[in-house]
């Protein structure tokens, strides 16, 4: 243990870091996964949700936050951009032509991933995220994981070590 961090000198748990988790949800979107065998291959769509945990060693100053509701702004704003009444379509997928065609007549607002699964959301969810936040902290704060979820039944959560 790192005792540069040390928080509160509990005995045999030292206290070390604070966590916060922050719900982004009202992202309807569609996508398919072009690949699969049953009906993913067809467009369908989500009201997509991610809680986002953020941790530090350290609080902002003044405030005694781990974040403030303005750091989180950009975030919001990536995200809406990302998710909100978008079409997620694989860059390998092999209607792209006929999507970028849809786009182009404004039919649908594309948005082109690497990954359209919930498990290619939520890594481009903790990268853009990650990378807001040590911008907007200078590196005081990060994120350490992020659950996405499209419907009730299912979610995916991504965690780091630290
Ligand atoms: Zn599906």
């Amino acid at each position: 243990m790192n005792s540069e961090h040390l928080i509160a000198d509990i005995g045999e748990f030292p206290v070390t870091a604070y966590r916060v988790s922050k719900l982004f949800d009202d992202l309807p979107c569609c996508h398919r996964s072009w690949a699969n065998q049953g009906h993913c291959a067809f467009l369908h769509g989500y009201e997509r949700r991610f809680n986002v945990e953020f941790c530090c060693f350290t609080l902002e100053s003044g405030t005694g936050f781990i974040v403030d509701f303005s750091g989180l702004k950009k975030i919001r704003a990536a995200l809406c951009h990302q998710f909100d009444h978008t079409t997620l379509i694989a860059e390998n997928d092999p209607e792209l032509p006929l999507f970028r065609q849809l786009a182009a007549r404004n039919i649908i607002d594309l948005r082109i991933m690497a990954n359209t699964s919930m498990e290619g959301a939520a890594r481009w969810v903790f990268e853009t995220a990650n990378k807001l936040i040590s911008e907007e902290t200078e590196g005081r704060v990060w994120v350490t994981s992020v659950e996405a979820r499209e419907s009730r039944k299912n979610a995916v959560t991504l965690t780091s070590q630290q």
